[in-house]
């Protein structure tokens, strides 16, 4: 179960000390993202800044940065990599993921693309085929949750809170993805109600910002 330490994904290229780091973009002299999806203060200690992850999105992780010194903004992890390494998108553009994991912010997985050409990256990821390569990007750790997850959430509700493909969610659920970790299909009772429970409410972000920095 080997995650990257330092982009939270599965073993690749990131390396301890080759991490590059630009400023963010509106942010300069405060703030720095790297090329690995990380952001750090250059207030204070200079720490690496916590990143949570907007379950309406996919998953997707934001970032909370101060403005000045008595206001902040909650901003995409992902625009602030694209913004300080790519360069600023065209009018019609937005960040597209590579391999289609919303939550591999890594720079060499981002791009500026319009809407039509990242749908077009959904479809060749997508649902139907290429299961075998909608599971590569999962590491074990992540797969095992989406299997927990199973018996008692839909597929596309999994898919949309972790940012994975159905197609990928439901190979692991049938058991046809990840055999070594010998998961096994979900055997799940027919879901009651397709309304299904909100998420549990989370604290507000200067709440949790208090509590981290206590
Ligand atoms: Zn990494």
């Amino acid at each position: 179960m080997s995650v990257c330490t330092i982009c939270g994904h599965r073993p690749h290229t990131c390396i301890e000390g080759a991490e590059r780091w630009l400023p963010v973009v509106g942010f300069e002299g405060r703030y720095e993202v790297s090329d690995y999806g990380r952001v750090r203060s250059l207030l204070g200690r200079g720490r690496i800044m916590t990143q949570w992850r907007d379950a309406k999105r996919g998953g997707r992780f934001k970032v909370s940065l101060m403005l000045t010194d008595t206001s902040s903004r909650s901003l995409w992890v992902h625009r602030l990599v694209a913004l300080a390494f790519l360069g600023p998108p065209a009018p019609d553009q937005e960040v597209a993921h590579w391999n289609g994991v919303a939550t591999d912010n890594r720079l060499e997985n981002l791009r500026w693309a319009t809407r039509l050409e990242n749908a077009a990256d959904s479809k060749r990821l997508g649902t139907y085929s290429g299961q075998r390569s909608s599971n590569a990007k999962l590491t074990d750790d992540e797969a095992l949750e989406v299997w927990r997850l199973c018996h008692t959430m839909s597929d596309g509700r999994i898919g949309r809170m972790l940012g994975v493909s159905m197609g990928a969610v439901r190979a692991i659920r049938e058991g046809r993805g990840f055999v070594h970790l010998n998961l096994g299909p979900v055997v799940r009772p027919k879901l009651v109600s397709r309304h299904q429970p909100p998420l549990p409410p989370q604290a507000p972000i200067r709440d949790r910002l208090r509590d981290r920095d206590a």
